[in-house]
């Protein structure tokens, strides 16, 4: 079914919105973007995405089937020939103009990651500047050289980073315009064409970007999305014209589309779910610590992979823990922390919650059935003492504002408790000893470590990703290995010499 695209979001930005402003507005419905067409699924059917703060639907999307995926990948494909020949610096012009257009529209894109997913406005702020920091990278990736070099007598080898053909990304709800242009610009820098699916709760943030990437002059057909479910996603894992797929979310479907996509020969790069430990020593500087530590649980209202999830208190830290209280007690909903995603998270993080403390954890700060406002999924700051290892709340992901700690008596004991849980994402230790900071983390089982730091997110161009559980495939997902993950080295050893002697290549 193919429509033209609703008259409100014809022009370049889409409708204007009143920058920080946390009204309700309706929006429009989104649509899938294929071969540079604004369609509904195939099937017709569609989904209403719901504002986590108000609870209200924002719009309808289309949940999209095989036909849609397959109609999405055909766009792809048939883009791919010309994009593929297009120079690399032009390609790029192409992304410095989406850039330039992420910028003079920042306000309209942060008012729509705070109203689609419930972030607070600088929260919402740090996300689209984050993502742009991602398209900069990518746009330097085309003054990387391939190598080359002289390997015998008039014989010379160098490797070229090809494109791999018709790739798809798939994201999860928590950073609806950040975590798309983890893959996206290196992707179609490296000259794949894409097919993106976003989460079906937060589907706004890949709608504007399919804007955007046409304001700037993107081919049609180069950057394609396909809104959905599982459907869709078994869809894109069961392609054999899908080359390479990046996945972002949870544990259980990165492994599974990780699997899935590996039975089609993809290469399949599956981020996952966490469980983030910060090891807290008594010599740490007080403010730094009980300033960084809540921040990091509590920061996204806990829905980031990389917020603090577990504090390992070491030896007396009870200072410390007070000020934390402190702090979390003082946190206003609504104001200083938004809403979680859905009604769903609302009731999973409160039977987390009330599990703890029936197994014998205190409760030192209660969030539930806290509101931040009328409507809405909301869950408060809340802090668990005394929670042990085994127990749901101290080794699985909660996903919400919710710090659970767990007291040890030395550092080797943090780390075995670190080490022995099956995520990897992150883990950081608050400590001045420069001697004690090395040792842990030397042995944080965790692919992205912090030292003094309650989000060690490894900036461009570093590269993001973690290990165990946390991580399905090889290599991360963002900087140069992104760019590593969606291409494949060619190698050319070529012999131009005028020599009669042989060497032993020939
Ligand atoms: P999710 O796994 O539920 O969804 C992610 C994607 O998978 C979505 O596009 C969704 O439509 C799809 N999906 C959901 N259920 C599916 C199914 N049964 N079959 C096939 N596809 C399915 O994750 P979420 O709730 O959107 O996001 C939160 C999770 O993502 C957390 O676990 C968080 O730790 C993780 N996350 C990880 C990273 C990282 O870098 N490791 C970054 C952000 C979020």
């Amino acid at each position: 079914m193919t429509t033209n695209p609703p008259s409100a979001v014809s022009s370049v930005t889409g409708p204007r919105f009143e920058a920080k402003s946390y009204a309700f507005t309706p929006y429009v419905d989104t649509m899938n973007w294929i071969g540079g067409e604004w369609q509904g699924a195939a099937s017709g059917a569609t989904f209403p995405v719901d504002n986590p703060r108000h609870g209200q639907v924002i719009g309808n999307c289309p949940d999209s089937g095989v036909e849609d995926v397959a109609a999405a990948v055909a766009a792809a494909k048939a883009a791919f020939p010309a994009w593929r020949a297009t120079p690399i610096k032009e390609r790029v012009q192409i992304l410095f103009r989406l850039k330039q257009i992420m910028e003079a529209n920042i306000d309209e894109l942060i008012w729509l990651v705070s109203h689609e997913n419930g972030k607070i406005y600088s929260e919402a702020k740090g996300e689209v500047e984050k993502g742009i920091e991602c398209v900069e990278f990518g746009i330097s990736c085309a003054n990387m050289p391939g190598q080359q070099m002289d390997v015998s007598r008039g014989v010379e080898c160098k490797v070229s980073y090809e494109p791999l053909g018709v790739v798809a990304g798939i994201v999860p709800f928590n950073f609806p315009t950040m975590v798309p242009l983890w893959m996206m610009p290196q992707a179609l820098v490296a000259g794949n064409t894409f097919v993106l699916k976003p989460s079906e709760k937060v589907p706004y943030g890949a709608f504007k970007l399919a804007h955007m990437l046409k304001a700037a002059g993107l081919p049609d057909g180069v950057f394609n999305v396909v809104n959905g479910r599982k459907a869709t996603v078994e869809g894109i894992c069961d392609h054999p014209d899908i080359k390479a797929v990046g996945f972002v979310g949870s544990t259980k479907i990165a492994h599974l589309v990780y699997e899935r996509g590996a039975k089609t020969g993809k290469r399949v790069l599956a981020l996952g779910g966490a469980k983030n430990h910060l090891v807290l020593l008594n010599d740490a500087d007080f403010d730094l610590a009980t300033g960084n530590i809540p921040a990091s649980a509590f920061g996204c209202a806990g829905q980031r992979c990389m917020a603090a999830s577990t504090l390992i208190a070491v030896g007396d830290c009870q200072k410390y823990i007070d000020r934390m209280v402190e702090i979390a007690k003082g946190i206003q909903l609504g104001k200083d922390l938004g809403p979680v995603i859905d009604t769903a998270a609302v009731e999973r993080i409160t039977r987390y919650i009330t599990q703890a403390e029936a197994l014998g954890a205190k409760i030192l700060v209660d969030g539930r059935g806290q509101k931040g406002g009328d409507g809405g999924t909301w869950v408060g700051p809340t802090i668990l003492d005394y929670v042990t290892p085994e127990m749901p709340a101290g080794c699985e992901e909660i996903f919400g504002p919710v710090l659970s700690i767990i007291r040890a008596d030395t550092l080797d004991d943090a780390l075995h408790i670190e080490n022995k849980n099956p995520y990897g994402n992150a883990a950081a230790i608050f400590t001045s000893d420069g001697g004690n900071a090395r040792y842990a983390v030397e042995r944080f089982q965790a692919g992205m470590c912090g030292v003094n730091i309650g989000v060690p997110v490894p900036r461009e161009p570093f590269s993001f990703a973690g290990w165990n559980q946390s991580g399905f495939g090889h290599g991360d997902i963002t900087g140069w290995d992104g760019f590593r993950f969606w291409t494949r080295a060619r190698k050319v050893t070529s012999k131009w010499a005028k020599q009669s002697d042989q060497t032993w290549m020939g």
